[in-house]
């Protein structure tokens, strides 16, 4: 490279029997940019509590563990690395170490049970996991081996400790030698199904080179487009707070490998709490903070707000979940002069894909803005068909973001990869002028603070119960959180349950966010259309009024 524009070169790519646009010089694979972060050396690169590591320190913690995945566990190219863990330093290691060695890593959903983390271990085929001490608990009867970090109890059959596995982390260690190509898996990460259980979202070490590029050219527009100076900011170092999970595409693509790839600092939380988002922004002069709405809306509510001085933050982004336009008001009203974002993606985009930023989303707080760049979306009806600007369809989007399919689903990913456009499930329109607006969900979907919940999850899990004869699960409004689980129960005749006893059914089965708050008992039938599906507009109508 000879002049810092040629960096956001784009190129025409065929993937099968399609052609999309990439990145010209994204690095092609995962370990392409574990080198690169070599040549960030001794910058911070973690901040976790009192706990600070370096890009070098950090590649050479990924290197040894490589080795060890390898030498110790058997691991090859291909083979499935489970990691079980809240935002601790060790899941970006875990994470680098088995990509490194062309491996797949499988993220897995820390708020999970036991039951729904035996099925993440089972259907990913997983031949290791990396887990804390909290989680590997909960993993005592999966049978694999485990990597326990952060925890004891490394005492038991097939379990190691995190220190004892790494052994002497050598300052000359390198990768361990594997051919990895952009075409080869990478990543599972669990998207909830709509047909029950979680199903995984196979992305590609392609997807893992693109994906940091796509964000870190959309933020440079960002500033542009807040009338900052793009060459000012572009000079700046960026150290941004993770408010969401490393185990989500949007924790782990889009503010992960983005700081990754531009050598800057992230600040990582045990869990998501605003007070101590505060006090971290005011004490790591934090320049950006990434999450859900829900994570900026209660920032901004929080009472110590005013008493932090959080001046060095230039940047609030959100996404994953519909950004109500209050929001906005409230950070041009609390945070004047940052730039505000609201980007739009899914597991299946490797995150970020539409974003609207800066001037454009003040002039269009309602929108989710326009493609980024590598990125090709399209509205289109029941048949496929693209439709005119202004008419309500299917968002479908195509580019190298997208990810190759589900793993082990070739139905599902026929029924949802169509001629090389991922058919999202969200409905929406775009204007003349290319914005893009998501107007309802045509997926039957609960998002709660940005966590998915799939009704047919919840609700497969409710008739596990001998007391329930008919039951559907509904979004109700929140102002914090998006939307709360609700759910419409129908019992059988001489049967009845309590909430209590329902929800303590639940909990033994589904992670506590995807638990419903509120239920509602009903004797007349749940309103369905000749085909048997529960019409979920009216029984919302008929439940909560609206
Ligand atoms: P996930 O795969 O968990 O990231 O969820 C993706 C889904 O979240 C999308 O299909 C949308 O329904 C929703 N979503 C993501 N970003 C936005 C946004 N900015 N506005 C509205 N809905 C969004």
């Amino acid at each position: 490279l000879t002049a810092p524009g040629q960096l956001f070169e784009m190129e025409e790519a065929e993937v099968g029997v399609h052609k999309i646009r990439t990145w010209k010089h994204a690095p092609s694979t995962f370990r392409a940019l574990l080198e690169i972060t070599r040549f960030h050396g001794d910058k911070v690169f973690v901040v976790y509590s009192d706990e600070r590591y370096t890009y070098e320190e950090h590649f050479r913690l990924a290197a040894t563990l490589a080795h060890r995945l390898v030498d110790d566990y058997g691991v090859r190219k291909g083979d499935r690395v489970a990691i079980a863990m809240r935002n601790y330093p060790e899941w970006i290691v875990s994470f680098s170490a088995a990509l490194a060695v062309g491996a797949v890593a499988v993220p897995l959903n820390a708020w999970w049970t036991e039951q729904e983390l035996t099925y993440g271990l089972a259907d990913s085929g997983a031949k290791v996991v990396i887990a804390d001490g909290e989680r590997a608990e909960r993993l005592s009867g999966a049978g694999l081996p485990v990597i326990v970090t952060r925890g004891d109890g490394a005492d038991r059959a097939n379990w190691a400790s995190w220190a004892e596995v790494l052994g002497e982390v050598r300052a000359d260690v390198t990768l361990p030698p594997v051919e990895v190509g952009p075409e080869d898996p990478a990543t599972i990460f669990y998207t909830s199904g709509t047909t029950g259980r979680p199903k995984g979202a196979l992305g590609s070490n392609l997807n893992l080179g693109q994906a940091p590029m796509t964000v870190a050219y959309a933020t440079m527009r960002g500033v542009a487009l807040s009338g900052r100076d793009p060459a000012g900011a572009a000079g700046k170092r960026t150290n941004t707070l993770l408010a969401v999970p490393l185990f989500h595409a949007t924790g782990c693509f889009a503010v992960l490998l983005t700081t990754m790839f531009s050598g800057g600092g992230l600040v990582l939380m045990y869990k998501w709490d605003a007070g101590v988002a505060l006090e971290l922004i005011e004490r790591e002069k934090v320049t950006g903070m990434t999450g859900v709405p829900t994570n900026a809306w209660q920032l901004l509510s929080h009472p110590s707000l005013r008493d932090r001085d959080i001046s060095s933050l230039g940047s609030i982004s959100y996404g994953g979940a519909p950004a109500p336009p209050k929001l906005l008001e409230r950070v041009t009203e609390l945070l004047p002069g940052r730039t505000p974002s609201n980007g739009y993606g899914m597991t299946e985009t490797s995150a970020l894909a539409i974003y609207n930023s800066g001037r454009d989303y003040l002039a269009k707080p309602d929108s989710i803005g326009h493609p980024l760049a590598v990125v090709d979306v399209k509205v289109c009806d029941p048949l496929g068909e693209e439709l005119p600007p202004g008419q309500v369809g299917e968002l479908c989007v195509r580019g190298p973001i997208v990810i190759m399919g589900y793993w082990n689903r070739p139905g599902a990913t026929a029924e949802t990869f169509v001629d090389g456009w991922l058919h999202t499930g969200d409905l929406a329109r775009v204007d003349e002028e290319g914005f893009v607006y998501v107007v309802d969900r045509a997926k039957d979907m609960v998002i709660r603070g940005g966590e998915n919940v799939y009704c047919a999850e919840v609700e497969a899990a409710l008739f596990e119960h001998p007391a329930v004869d008919d039951a559907a699960v509904i979004g109700i409004p929140d102002d914090e959180l998006g939307e709360q689980v609700g759910a419409v129960v129908r019992f059988r005749p001489g049967s009845a349950a309590t909430t209590e006893e329902l929800r303590e059914f639940l909990r033994g089965r589904l992670a506590a966010f995807k638990v419903p708050v509120r239920f509602w008992f009903r004797d007349a039938e749940l309103p369905r259309n000749p085909g048997g599906k529960v019409l979920k507009t009216l029984l919302r109508q008929e439940t909560l009024g609206r």
